[in-house]
């Protein structure tokens, strides 16, 4: 359990880090509105698109400074966001869990992802599995690693060298792995943290986009202003503060009653990850 004093030694860093990182992480795009929290509608997704779009054109920051990524590989990437980016001609990265290309309901397949990299986006890796690679033993981590990344090389034929942590969980065991198996940047959940290098990687944070994110929202996110940040510093540094003092598995009870999951589906899923878990 965090002490007193590293909760206050934490809560001072998050104070004096006020940047944001410039990275937008989406799950799930509907048809309509969604009642999961990272459930977005096309049209608000479109909306934040435009957003991006504006600010990249009125800070001169490029197109390289703002970035879209989605997380898992949602098959609604590709029904609902692949063509809402194609209109307004912006690309993205794609961060997919390669064992259940093809194979789970639901998700992506092998054809969808290479129509993605044929029309210019990047697909790079979210693991094997989606086990949290804390958790992993040494070979585990290899396969969550290493097969993941060549399965999308050898599908894709296109390099593989980033890789957003599932669950965002890391530590520095699962960094020297991500270096070891080829990776050059690795991708957080943490929104506090901007680029930087750590141990020979890349390391970027990224907002995780909710459906309550509003376009304005977006705008101030990016801009790293308003008092909306400081709620959202606050809440995530809850959120942080839970998964040490709860640890993982009550976290993730707490998430799925908060992020409105369906219970049924996530034991499912639970259950599957289990079952399709690599062997040790
Ligand atoms: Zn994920």
């Amino acid at each position: 359990m965090m002490t007193a004093i590293e909760l206050s030694r934490a809560s001072a860093k998050l104070q004096r880090n006020c940047r944001t990182s410039p990275y937008l992480t989406y799950h799930e795009i509907t048809e309509g509105e969604s009642k999961y929290l990272y459930g977005i509608s096309r049209r608000q997704f479109k909306e934040h698109l435009r957003c991006v779009q504006r600010l990249a054109t009125v800070n001169c920051s490029g197109p390289n400074l703002l970035h879209i990524t989605f997380d898992d590989g949602h098959v609604s990437q590709y029904d609902q966001a692949f063509s809402a980016l194609q209109e307004l001609s912006m690309k993205a990265t794609f961060f997919v869990t390669a064992g259940w290309t093809g194979k789970r309901p639901g998700y992506m397949t092998w054809e969808q992802l290479a129509e993605l990299a044929r029309c210019g986006h990047e697909v790079q890796s979210h693991g094997w599995s989606h086990t949290l690679l804390t958790r992993c033993s040494v070979k585990e981590l290899q396969i969550e690693l290493s097969r993941s990344k060549s399965d999308l090389e050898d599908h894709l034929g296109a390099k593989v060298n980033a890789i957003s942590l599932p669950g965002g969980r890391w530590n520095t065991r699962v960094l020297e792995a991500c270096r070891e198996s080829g990776y050059e940047q690795v991708f957080t959940s943490d929104p506090w943290m901007v680029s930087e290098d750590v141990m020979g990687l890349q390391i970027a944070g990224r907002w995780m986009v909710t459906r309550n994110m509003n376009a304005q929202r977006i705008h101030f996110l990016l801009e790293g202003k308003g008092a909306t940040l400081y709620l959202l510093r606050a809440r995530h540094f809850a959120k942080e503060t839970a998964k040490l003092v709860f640890g993982d598995s009550a976290y993730r009870s707490l998430w799925r009653m908060l992020a409105n999951k369906d219970k049924s589906q996530e034991d499912a899923r639970i259950a599957s990850d289990s079952a399709r878990r690599p062997q040790a």
